[in-house]
């Protein structure tokens, strides 16, 4: 027996939820599945549990800055971290249960709670029964890599997913990782009170980023005590009493460490090992992602895939931009496309990084003829009047078009201050548009007219100097 439904959607990550409503609405009947839990990585274990405890991390920090301010606590600052996951767990649960209750009370929308499979081009099998649709949608997202490592079945180690229990301290916690999700949790647990050792393979902590922009995150970091080792890979792990080992390939420092507990922040790979996407005759690539064309059709008739598992963008925001994608293409007669979107993101380190666009790097190889602006945060009011002056801002733009090519404000509200850049560069505007707006004072946006009104050009080696 086979069941038909006019749509099918797989995984409720962030973009499969809001298409089933607009399906429905579209008075299509659809079937939604979800094997675990309702709303995926960023309502589960990636961005709200985490911003959750790194506003409780940034409580803690600021209670120890208070002298700073003129405001006085007696006696020591601690963390009781039951408390800070009970006050994590209570926001996931709200947004995790509002995905459940909301797709269960849609109309001609029905809810299957358990792991579906292709068993053809155009149908999947979840329960034990058979669901068919001409119209299929993936959006089963990713989880975190686990690299074959010796002596990685002898330890315990957490992922961005299992850290989610941790409801103690860890005295010593060394992260395999310093890209976004290492850092973030770096940070956070420094600032809860661990020790931290931060193990990254190359010279440059999140090696994305132009070399300016990794190096001042290397000083925030460091500045907080965290230890990084850089150019030092993890090349094997034993257990060490009741903490892990970690034996290095590294140029400088001790080549053996030890901590109390190990964090693996590697990377992430797609859920498409056990989708049975070969019965269905659905392309991936080398790496597991589906492939996509620019509206998000796989090879396949009829299937499409969004979010994390098409390998074409990485964030919450980019998966839900694959929904608006596949339902303008669909129903709006609008022919929306992946590459229309401008890359853009925030690393939650505090100070936050905001980027968009380019890198200086990316530009420099463009062969474009490129200004920049770059200013220090120490030179920004708002920053001053907080006591939080860390960082700086670049803006890149095209000498001939005026247009802007690229930004990286690492510095406070650098990932709210970033979209004034992004708009002004979605509305294809010469950056005079910014520079003679006026702005609100005191802020932290008030100094991009300023900055845009003093460009130099792009040195060859992208690196800016900071004012
Ligand atoms: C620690 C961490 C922090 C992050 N922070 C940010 C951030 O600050 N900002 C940001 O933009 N992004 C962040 N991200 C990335 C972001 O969480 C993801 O890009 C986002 O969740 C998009 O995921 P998705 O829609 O592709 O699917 P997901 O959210 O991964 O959901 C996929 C769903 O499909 C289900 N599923 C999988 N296979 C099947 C199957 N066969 N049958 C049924 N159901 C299935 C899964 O159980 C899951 O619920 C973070 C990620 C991590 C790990």
């Amino acid at each position: 027996m086979v069941k038909r439904y006019d749509a099918i959607v797989i995984g409720t990550g962030q973009s499969g939820p809001p298409l089933a409503a607009r399906l429905t609405d579209e008075g299509l009947e659809t079937a939604i599945i979800e094997r675990k839990r309702f709303g995926g990585t960023c309502v589960n274990n990636g961005c709200i549990p985490t911003k959750t405890l790194i506003a409780s991390a940034r409580a803690a920090h600021m209670a120890r800055r208070a002298a700073d301010f003129g405001v006085v606590i007696d006696g020591p600052i601690r963390t009781d971290m039951r408390r800070v996951k009970t006050r994590k767990d209570a926001i996931v649960r709200e947004s995790s249960d509002g995905v459940e209750s909301w797709l269960d009370g849609i109309e001609r929308c029905t809810v299957y709670r358990n792991h579906a499979r292709f068993v053809a081009p155009r149908v999947v099998e979840v329960d034990g029964e058979r669901l068919e649709a001409a119209r299929i949608f993936i959006n089963v997202g990713g989880r975190a890599a686990v690299p074959d490592m010796p002596g990685l079945d002898q330890v315990s180690y957490y992922t961005n997913s299992s850290v989610m229990d941790v409801d103690f301290l860890p005295e010593h916690l060394l992260i395999v990782g310093g890209s976004y999700i290492g850092l973030e949790f770096a940070q956070m647990y420094r600032r809860f009170g661990s020790r931290v050792t931060v193990v990254q393979r190359g010279p440059h902590l999140v090696p994305r980023e132009d070399e300016d922009v990794s190096d001042a995150i290397r000083e925030v970091m460091e500045g907080e005590g965290i230890e990084v080792r850089l150019n030092a890979e993890c090349i094997g792990v034993s257990k060490q009493g009741e903490g892990v080992g970690m034996h290095l390939d590294c140029e400088d420092g001790d080549p053996d460490i030890t901590g109390s507990h190990m964090l693996l922040a590697v990377g992430r790979v797609p859920n498409t090992q056990d989708l049975g996407l070969d019965a269905a005759g659905i392309e991936t690539d080398g790496n597991g992602y589906i492939k996509v064309d620019d509206q998000l059709r796989t090879n396949v008739e009829g299937v499409w895939a969004m979010g994390d598992c098409n390998g074409r963008g990485g964030f919450t925001h980019t998966s839900y931009n694959d929904y608006e994608i596949v339902a303008a293409n669909l129903f709006g007669d609008d022919p929306r496309r992946v590459s229309d979107r401008i890359p853009a993101y925030a690393l939650f380190i505090d100070p936050p990084l905001g980027r968009c666009g380019m890198t200086a790097r990316e530009v420099i190889a463009s062969g474009r003829n490129a200004l920049v602006g770059t200013w220090a945060m120490d030179a920004v009011g708002r920053a001053r009047e907080r006591s939080e002056t860390q960082g700086f801002m670049k803006v890149i733009v095209d000498a001939e078009n005026e247009k802007v090519l690229g930004a990286a404000l690492l510095g406070i509200e650098g990932d709210e201050v970033i979209h004034v850049i992004l708009d002004v560069m979605y509305a294809g505007a010469s950056y005079r548009t910014i520079q003679r707006a006026m702005h609100i004072h005191p802020t932290v946006a008030e100094l991009l007219p300023t900055m845009l009104g003093d460009l130099e050009p792009l040195a060859e080696q992208g690196q800016t100097q900071r004012v």
